[in-house]
């Protein structure tokens, strides 16, 4: 089944009982508490705390999400991008645990054709209620786990409405990994689909075992979260999330423009993990470009740059020495066309603005990785463990090396490095910045060739809610 059957299905179905759909927000949320657009709930979140009325108390939606604490992950579990898509169904105080756990199971087994005796479910530790629903389906107890707070209690991890969750796992066969079910194994076990019971809301904390619960939401709601890429792994039989067939085409084309003639090539785990960061990293970054982000030196802008410059060193360390990024950008527009119109009508931002990063990074890419493995062979030599903060500031400052590159290089010569000094140094150099900058320039942070696009090919930051009518009313 293809990505967009399955995000089609999905819709399809809970249309069918009574959802309301939604389009997807931007990935800029409208929400001072968070940088980027983690989870189909966060657009949300005001029906669930009650500040505002949702449409209908039924919503569902595919919505376009980047998690940039998975940035490690990518390449190096089966599971986890950067930029995914994800399917929810919401109840705003209409139904509960004992609606949506059959629907689910219904749609994953008949609509998505799931072998039911590969499902597992975990459910929170106190929640006696879940469970019995799961065994009523036919899963048996075996294969349903109790986990705690940090697996099944689901909060964005920022303050907002938060509760505990059930989530169902897919076991893919010894070949994938350990047995013993997902508290032990979450690639060979993979994680489907989280459906989450909303019904506290959480402060600000910096611990998630024990943030603060200060209060219930007016009504108990459900919400949940369905990987589109995840499922195609499943359904698609695919060994991992770029193979699935939205990222496929992208991964073939990178595999020859360094002169493989496919995927299958790439030989080593190194080379693989390059080509599966190039790929996501490009995804992502398209999807931020065609919402309006545009690269800079803090906020989300550096978030866009940190995922374009890491995709261009990849793509060195893969051999390539011509640039690269603008064609796989367009294959990303091609292989997401027909779920995702509004990415083809930024095209030419899209091509564009990768062009002139990876052009403007790689004048500086060699230098400073001279310079780079000049200090890393210094640090060694001295039998230091861990390279100067300095190093790594002049690294950011000279040839814009973001510092989770520096760190990235600096591991896998195993070595750490001096981040507090590194912030200190780049503390002292904003404060000298500022007292440098003119009143007028201060908030504009971007440089003249991005202004000049913008203007060439108009202002982006609402395409998110370009097809806001609601369809399926
Ligand atoms: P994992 O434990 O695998 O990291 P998660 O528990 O962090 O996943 P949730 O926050 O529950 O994920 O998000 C809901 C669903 O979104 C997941 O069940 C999965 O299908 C999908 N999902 C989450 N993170 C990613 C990712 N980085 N890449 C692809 N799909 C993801
Ligand atoms: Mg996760
Ligand atoms: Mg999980
Ligand atoms: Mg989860």
């Amino acid at each position: 089944m293809r990505s967009v059957d399955i995000r089609r299905t999905f819709l399809d179905f809970f249309r069918q009982h009574g959802h309301l759909v939604v389009p997807s927000s931007s990935l800029i949320p409208d929400d001072a508490t968070m940088l980027l657009t983690t989870a189909g709930m966060v657009q949300f979140k005001p029906y669930f705390l009650g500040t505002s009325a949702p449409p209908r108390a039924r919503l569902t939606s595919a919505q376009k999400c980047v998690r940039t604490g998975d940035i490690e992950s990518v390449g190096r579990t089966d599971r986890h991008t950067t930029f995914f898509e994800m399917l929810g169904n919401f109840s705003f105080g209409d139904y509960g645990p004992s609606e949506v756990v059959p629907w689910a199971y219904e749609l994953l087994t008949e609509h998505l054709g799931m072998d039911p005796d590969r499902l597992w479910a975990t459910v929170y530790r106190d929640d006696d209620e879940t469970p019995a629903l799961w065994q009523e389906l036919g899963i048996p107890a075996e294969r349903i786990q109790r986990l705690g707070m940090a697996d099944n209690f689901w909060s964005t991890r920022g303050p907002g409405p938060c509760g505990p969750c059930s989530e169902i796992f897919y076991d893919r066969g010894p070949e994938f990994g350990r047995e013993g079910g997902p508290a032990i194994d979450t690639d060979r076990y993979l994680e489907v689909w989280n459906l989450v019971f909303m019904r506290h809301i959480r402060g600000a904390g910096p611990e998630l075992e024990d943030y603060p619960l200060i209060g219930d939401l007016p009504q108990s709601c459900v919400e949940s979260g369905l990987g589109v890429e995840r499922a195609a792994v499943v359904l698609q039989d695919v060994p991992h999330i770029h193979r699935t067939d939205a990222l496929l085409p992208v991964l073939e084309r990178l595999a020859r423009h360094v002169g493989l003639d496919g995927p299958d090539e790439l030989d080593g785990a190194d080379r693989e993990l390059s080509a599966r960061v190039v790929v996501d990293h490009v995804r992502a970054a398209a999807f931020l470009l065609a919402d309006g982000v545009l690269p800079a030196h803090d906020g989300r802008g550096y978030v866009l740059r940190r995922l374009i410059r890491r995709a261009v060193r990849h793509t060195r360390l893969l051999g390539a020495t011509e640039p690269v990024l603008a064609d796989l950008g367009g294959d990303v527009i091609d292989s997401h066309e027909e779920a995702w119109p509004e990415l083809t009508g930024q095209r030419d931002l899209v091509r564009q603005a990768l062009a002139h990063e990876e052009d403007a990074f790689d004048r500086t890419l060699a230098q400073g990785t001279r310079l780079l493995d000049t200090a890393i062979r210094r640090t060694r030599e001295r039998r230091e463990p861990t390279l100067s903060g300095r190093t790594a500031f002049e690294l950011h400052d000279t040839y814009g090396f973001p510092v989770d590159l520096t760190v990235e290089v600096a591991q896998e010569a195993g070595l750490d490095v001096d981040t507090e000094r590194f912030a200190t140094l780049m503390d002292a150099q904003r404060r000298r910045a500022q007292r440098a900058r003119a009143p007028r320039e201060a908030d504009s942070g971007r440089d003249d060739t991005y202004r000049r696009l913008v203007t060439r090919h108009g202002p982006t930051s609402f395409v998110g809610y370009a097809h806001s009518t609601a369809e399926g009313t």
